[in-house]
């Protein structure tokens, strides 16, 4: 069998449910994206966040990471102040905000309904974690926002869930890299104040630290 890409075709079949409902949203809204949404950010970053999926109206909607999804909001505003992100956001993906030395994907790539995909098409789509993980030469920090984030990450690199359990704030050895949990910057766990803007501002601090000044400004 060959290996996927790190970006799934637009008509990926391989989670029916899922295929079934970007078809029903293609319908719905024609202008929408509607399709897997690929990473952002350069191939050469050495650190990459892992979301949990794309939002209906959101990246769903725009084709980017995050982008239009509340989550986004947090996100970007602390990717900035720590140097990974650089340009105003503004919630499209023409906004020219770019990526420094970062790069953000999804453990599942197409919508799911609810927001929750099923343990089958976590599984499912993991190849093409493991692809972008593998796509990314100077990787030495990886984001995982929650503990699907988390676990798919830890199992795409070769290692068992049970070694490496998931807690905010923790972090892990995986390989040539360094895995930082956090909670997932969700409106649900904002408005909850399960994470806070300086939990998550924390998680961002340790990351800076691990990887040092930007490589690009270093
Ligand atoms: N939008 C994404 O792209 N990923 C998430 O995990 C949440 C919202």
């Amino acid at each position: 069998m060959t290996r996927p890409s790190e970006m799934p075709g637009r008509d990926c079949p391989r989670c029916p449910r899922l295929a079934a409902f970007r078809k029903s949203w293609r319908e719905r809204e024609p202008e929408w994206f509607n399709a897997p949404v690929p990473s952002f950010g350069p191939l050469d970053a050495r650190l990459l966040i892992v979301g949990l999926a794309p939002g209906l109206r959101g990246a769903n909607r725009t084709g980017r990471p995050f982008t239009g999804d509340y989550a986004g909001d947090l996100l970007y505003a602390t990717l900035r102040e720590f140097g990974f992100a650089r340009g105003d956001y503004q919630a499209r993906p023409d906004d020219g905000l770019t990526l420094v030395d970062c790069r953000i994907t999804n453990a599942v790539r197409c919508v799911p309904p609810e927001n929750k995909p099923t343990p089958a098409e976590i599984t499912t789509c993991r190849d093409f974690l493991t692809a972008a993980i593998a796509e990314m030469p100077r990787l030495c920090a990886i984001v995982a926002l929650g503990r699907i984030a988390h676990e798919t990450v830890v199992v795409a690199n070769g290692a068992r869930r049970s070694q490496l359990p998931f807690g905010h704030g923790r972090t892990h050895s995986l390989g040539a890299a360094k895995l930082f949990d956090s909670y997932h910057c969700s409106r649900y766990n904002t408005n909850t104040g399960v994470l806070t803007p300086q939990m998550f501002r924390d998680v961002f601090a340790q990351v800076r630290e691990h990887l040092g000044a930007n490589a690009a400004s270093a």
